[in-house]
């Protein structure tokens, strides 16, 4: 978890491949279906232009699909999910009837002020969303040779209204999981990509 921009992308996908599970990240998920033109893809488009929430329902079942194929069986890493209590209560359900438990919550804080730099020189990959390093110069992915774009909403009005949202609606669920779980771990997002993987295999192990 962690407001956009904090790293939850590139740390998830190093943690997922560190521990060998499948990394399920929504807004992935849902920009994949907008380049598919899926009917899932068509409803989300306005909401995450306008830099607000898909509703629960749209994510919950996206989520319900996925956690139930194989693929998921042993274990999976979540990125930005749950957004809203109302998530990580559907969550909760969907793990009691499956009978598995959530392992670790981790969360990546950034202030607001690198959230901003940060996002204002994103680049993505616009045909496999992968997250470009900062220092990368060239305009194709490494990884499938896409081209790199900025992201429509990481415009500086929409990450405003992203942060507005996360703070809103995000952050209860962060409360809501140091109530009724055995707690969150809360890492610094500030720093080398290198050093808040080590800041979150130090803490997961500990
Ligand atoms: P992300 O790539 O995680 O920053 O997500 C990009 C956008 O997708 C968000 O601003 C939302 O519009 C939408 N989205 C992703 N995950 C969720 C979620 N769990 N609940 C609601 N909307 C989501």
């Amino acid at each position: 978890m962690g407001p956009p921009g904090a790293g939850k992308g590139t740390q998830g996908a190093l943690l997922a491949s560190r521990f060998g599970v499948p990394r399920y990240s929504t807004g992935d998920i849902l920009r994949a279906s907008r380049r598919d033109g899926s009917e899932l893809g068509r409803e989300a488009q306005r909401y995450m232009d306008a830099g607000e929430l898909v509703p629960d329902n749209v994510i919950l079942g996206l989520i319900r699909k996925v956690l139930s194929s194989t693929e998921a069986a042993s274990g999976y890493l979540l990125d930005g999910f749950p957004r809203t209590v109302a998530q990580a209560r559907g969550l909760k359900d969907m793990l009691d009837e499956a009978d598995q438990q959530l392992d670790a919550v981790v969360n990546l804080s950034v202030d607001d002020g690198e959230i901003l730099r940060r996002l204002s020189s994103r680049r993505v990959c616009e045909d496999c969303g992968a997250i470009v390093r900062p220092e990368t110069t060239t305009d194709s992915c490494a990884r499938c040779g896409g081209r790199l774009v900025t992201r429509p909403d990481d415009r500086l009005d929409t990450v405003r209204r992203r942060l507005e949202v996360y703070r809103q609606e995000t952050e209860p669920v962060l409360d809501w999981y140091r109530e009724s779980y055995a707690g969150v771990l809360d890492i610094s997002g500030a720093g080398s990509v290198e050093q808040v993987q080590e800041r979150i295999l130090t803490g997961l192990a500990s």
